[in-house]
């Protein structure tokens, strides 16, 4: 039951979505849950938000984010959009399960807050307006995981659980994501105005983004893909096109980034997509194990449009969706495909540099375009021959370069077969891929020796470009089946090492390892 005093976050709330018109978002209130409780409070973001200390001890704090009470100054609603899914259109969908708590001003700036799986809305369409601890226990981690990995993602404050029974494949108990974020808009708000032929309302979502969000989502530089002078002149000119293509600049680094740390999204749908180029809606993701470029993550879907290499190329006909519902604004169909089309040159070239980062090939090797994508594809090439472990390659790269130069200081003399490289030149036992290899990583180590810097540096900077730990699917699934039996160590231990994935952390060094043959068995598929 809804309590009568609200409980306080100690935050000053603006709520400026629950201000664009109820054509927007529909005002309701959360579905209470039976006996909730918490299961894990991201106490690192509660700080960096600026968060009273006693935030979690606050009376009514627990219930109000697991949506069975107020929490002061929040205005709850859900929103509404609409989207492509796997290529077609699916017209209207919305927060089905998400409800908006309102904006608040924080030390982050200001953050909308979210309760995912708080109950039915009118967007719940056949859904209940759930969502399981089993996936919600997995966005929680991930989104953490994500932005301690540097990658523009929605956040999570906390985890409550709950007594109550979702139907799935199986009964399952019912939990609530609380989400944060600048903002949950997503290509699908956009698409769902435009569908509607509905100019006005586009016209302020729009605005709206522009006014509050231009930001977070300009750079410095920003037009210099583009050499004309007079298209670059063109964009400026026309705010709506310069709003289009600073997302297309946005979405482009998210997959350049996405693809460097092997994650697949498993359901890049258009209403899956951010307009400030976040990560959103945890489903079926995956962060890769071996190296398989067309690896399908999500079971349902069976044709691999989401397939791991194809990314790239779907979230550029999500932006030809954003692009199109966009039309009517920027008024210019020619303006809006130089918009989007800069997405062929962005999103190679964010891809090499972050890849050369992960190689440690800095700026000072100043390796030319066309070597550095010849040495690119030829490693991903010998990865593949091999499939390789993603994580523990890059990893295995790192420290057998940090280590050499423990071993070697001031030599710049790097063979293939040195004896600290034993352990890398290892991973790739398999015969098409070992003569590959070796070629390739002498190609390379004349590269690293060709520049200025020392190779400590080096080594010091790819241990930082490249992850010991990220959230593989069974590290996940242990945690999911201990919190399932009332236990939520583990995913506080996830929690910790996520959080700082470039440590050593050598007393969970068994969470850097392969996964163990029990894990081919697990299916992730769009249920949640
Ligand atoms: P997704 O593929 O999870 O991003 O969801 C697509 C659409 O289905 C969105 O409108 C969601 O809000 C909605 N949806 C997903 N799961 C549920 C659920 N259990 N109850 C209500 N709506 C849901
Ligand atoms: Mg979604």
């Amino acid at each position: 039951m809804h309590t009568q005093a609200k409980a306080s976050l100690g935050l000053n709330w603006i709520n400026r979505f629950a201000q664009l018109g109820e054509n927007f978002f529909t005002r309701l209130r959360p579905t209470p849950l039976p006996d909730v409780r918490w299961v894990s409070c991201n106490h690192g973001l509660a700080l960096e938000m600026g968060l009273p200390p006693d935030w979690i001890n606050r009376p009514g704090v627990l219930e109000g984010l697991s949506g069975c009470a107020q929490i002061a100054g929040s205005d709850t609603l859900a929103s509404v959009y609409s989207g492509h899914q796997f290529g077609h259109w699916a017209g209207q969908l919305g927060d089905g399960r998400a409800i908006y708590l309102g904006e608040a001003q924080t030390d982050l700036g200001n953050l909308e807050i979210q309760l995912k799986g708080a109950g039915l809305t009118p967007y719940s369409r056949s859904g209940d307006g759930r969502a399981v601890l089993r996936s919600s226990i997995r966005e929680y981690l991930c989104s953490e995981a994500m932005h301690a990995l540097g990658i523009p993602t929605t956040r999570a404050l906390c985890l409550t659980g709950s007594r109550g029974i979702v139907y799935r494949e199986e009964v399952e108990r019912a939990a609530v994501v609380t989400r944060v974020s600048p903002s949950f808009i997503r290509f699908g708000h956009f698409e769902h105005f435009a569908a509607k032929g509905d100019t006005a309302s586009l016209r302020t979502l729009a605005d709206f983004v522009i006014t509050h969000y231009t930001h977070l989502l300009e750079e410095s530089e920003e037009l210099e893909a583009f050499e004309n002078e007079a298209l670059r002149t063109q964009i400026t000119q026309n705010p709506y096109a310069l709003m289009l293509y600073r997302v297309t600049r946005k979405t482009a680094k998210l997959m350049a980034l996405w693809q460097c740390v092997g994650f697949c999204h498993g359901v890049m749908n258009t209403d899956n997509m951010s307009i400030l180029g976040l990560t959103l809606d945890y489903g079926p993701f995956q962060f890769m194990d071996a190296f398989v470029p067309d690896h399908i993550c999500n079971h349902t879907d069976q044709g691999g449009r989401y397939a791991y290499d194809q990314q790239p190329n779907v979230a550029y006909w999500n932006l030809y969706c954003l692009g199109q519902a966009l039309l009517p604004l920027i008024g210019d169909k020619d303006l809006s495909v130089e918009c989007l089309d800069i997405y062929k040159v962005l999103y190679p070239s964010f891809k090499q540099e972050i890849v050369l980062r992960k190689l440690g090939l800095s700026k000072l090797h100043s390796i030319p375009t066309d070597v550095a994508q010849e040495l690119i594809g030829k490693l991903e090439k010998v990865m593949s021959l091999q499939e390789v472990d993603f994580t523990i390659f890059w990893r295995t790269l790192s420290t057998a370069l940090s280590h050499f130069s423990e071993k070697n200081p001031g030599t710049n003399t790097l063979t293939t077969h040195s004896a600290e490289f034993k352990e890398i030149n290892a991973l790739f036992s398999n015969t098409r891929a070992q003569s590959a290899w070796h070629e390739w990583f002498a190609e390379y180590l004349k590269l690293i020796s060709s520049g200025s810097e020392d190779l400590a540096e080096i080594s010091g900077m790819m241990l930082d470009a490249n992850p010991k730990f990220v959230l593989r699917n069974h590290l996940g699934e242990a945690a999911i089946k201990s919190a399932q039996r009332g236990d939520f160590s583990e995913v506080q231990i996830l929690l910790k090492i996520l959080s700082t994935p470039f440590d050593e952390h050598p007393e969970f060094q068994s969470y850097a390892d392969t996964p163990p043959d029990w894990a081919s068995s697990i299916t992730i598929s769009c249920s949640s």
